[in-house]
């Protein structure tokens, strides 16, 4: 039997969701590229993040930092030293791997007694080569060594070393939080399970400042916040979430306490989102570094200090598969495969199809159409079968279904379907906006 996650990325592919990177030059690898109802998707899910972060809490605001910064930055961050991950390689089928796929506690592994999971051959596996993930580039003509520059690994730090001057000129009180979006890029050893790890993708960072004694109270409301975001915004299972919390291996030397938000993905439960007190290490650091003093002054207690910092720090992409997972439904009863993304993200809102190409049926349709328009995405078919477009619909999760048959000329009524249950009924054209409107 196909496997679950082949299934998706082959209706990803059909339906224009994702689409693998240069595909017509053979393919680049752990990079994806999003199709017309993949950008939907991905649009919708970040403006619900950006609303609930910037919108719906007052004391946070937005920005959006360069991916290009100074080299120092990365220093400060402790990236040059150590944003490193084991590499270990097979001598005799030139597999490669993360060390510590194999054991957390990959440095004290007999190397010599380890199996190749590709080939079979033990002791065949060189031992772990620490590798930096960030990738390097040049700035300016010359590629001399005072040119070096990289490509963020995270967004965090264009937040961190931005904090004073949002601070100041939104005149911003402690706890008070600064959101961003944007690309980020990491040249992971081995990228696999379709868009969950690649080497370009978007990452969603909320960065909190809190006064040291309350970072433990803001963790837990960020982890209750969070978790919510996905069961009521993006309306994914809720047994098919759940927390991690790092152990003392898996604990960043800076984090006093992390968790991780995972899904059970057809690949087994992974992390799709890291919840993090951070301490005051980054400020320091870059204070450090930069010579600058980064301390907040609390002007109604006259106090002076370095905030703590808690993270909420989720991929856009791997929030995207876990929708796209999660929406995946094979109904046997019914022989098709559904989308049932929830209608708030769902690419497309309404479908309007004219039941036959003639009669007047696709003008109607057209009207319905540029009523809807404004309100939300709507799409056209008049393209084969009925039965057929519906199908194609279910496939690209669209969670209403319009049809216009020769009654609605004369009644102005249409057939309403809905993409879960089936279900048809007839509404009125007058009521069919708001009704919309209603459910998504
Ligand atoms: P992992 O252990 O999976 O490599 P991480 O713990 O290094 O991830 P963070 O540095 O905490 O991840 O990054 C925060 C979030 O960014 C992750 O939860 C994930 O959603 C996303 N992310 C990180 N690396 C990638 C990647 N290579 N591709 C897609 N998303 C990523």
């Amino acid at each position: 039997m196909e496997k679950i996650i082949e299934k998706i990325v082959s209706l990803c592919k059909r339906r224009g969701f994702i689409f693998q990177s240069s595909e017509i030059y053979g393919g680049f690898s752990a990079v994806y590229d999003y199709g017309p109802l993949g950008i939907e998707l991905k649009n919708n899910i970040s403006q619900l993040w950006w609303k609930e972060m910037t919108q719906v809490h007052e004391n946070i605001v937005g920005i959006d930092s360069g991916i290009l910064m100074h080299p120092k930055i990365w220093e400060a961050s402790g990236h040059v030293g150590a944003f490193n991950d084991p590499l270990v390689d097979c001598k005799k089928c030139k597999s490669r791997y993360r060390a510590d796929e194999f054991s957390e506690e990959y440095s004290s592994l007999n190397w010599e007694e380890v199996q190749c999971p590709k080939c079979g051959t033990t002791g065949s596996l060189t031992s772990p080569r620490q590798f930096n993930l960030m990738f390097k580039t040049h700035v300016g003509p010359l590629q001399e060594s005072g040119t070096e520059a990289f490509l963020r690994p995270e967004t965090a730090q264009g937040i961190y070393v931005n904090y004073q001057l949002v601070q100041g000129s939104m005149r911003m009180k402690v706890p008070f939080g600064i959101a961003q979006i944007g690309k980020a890029f990491r040249n992971e050893i081995i990228a696999r399970n379709f868009i969950f790890r690649t080497r370009e993708f978007e990452q969603m960072e909320m960065q909190y400042f809190v006064k040291p004694g309350a970072d433990d109270e803001s963790l837990d409301f960020w982890k209750e916040r969070r978790l919510k975001f996905y069961l009521d915004q993006l309306g994914i299972s809720h047994k098919k979430l759940r927390f991690h919390q790092h152990n003392e291996n898996e604990l960043a030397h800076y984090a006093k306490e992390a968790w991780d938000i995972e899904y059970d993905f057809p690949f087994g439960w992974s992390e799709i989102e890291g919840i993090h007190n951070r301490t005051d290490y980054d400020l320091s650091q870059h204070q450090e570094f930069s010579g600058k003093n980064l301390s907040y002054f609390d002007q109604k207690n006259n106090d002076r200090f370095l905030p703590y910092i808690i993270e909420t720090s989720a991929g856009l992409n791997r929030m995207l598969l876990t929708t796209i997972a999660d929406a995946y439904w094979e109904d046997e009863k019914n022989n098709r495969t559904v989308m049932k993304f929830h209608p708030k993200i769902a690419p497309i809102k309404a479908v309007v199809c004219p039941l036959l190409k003639k009669d007047g049926l696709p003008e109607k349709a057209r009207q319905i159409v540029n009523l809807l328009k404004p309100h939300f995405k709507v799409t056209y078919d008049q393209q084969g079968s009925i039965g057929k477009r519906y199908y194609r619909q279910d496939e690209a999760g669209t969670p209403f279904c319009i049809t216009i048959d020769h009654k609605s000329l004369k009644d102005n009524t249409i057939t309403l379907r809905y993409r879960d249950t089936m279900k048809q009924e007839r509404i009125s054209i007058d009521q069919l906006l708001q009704h919309i409107k209603e459910n998504i």
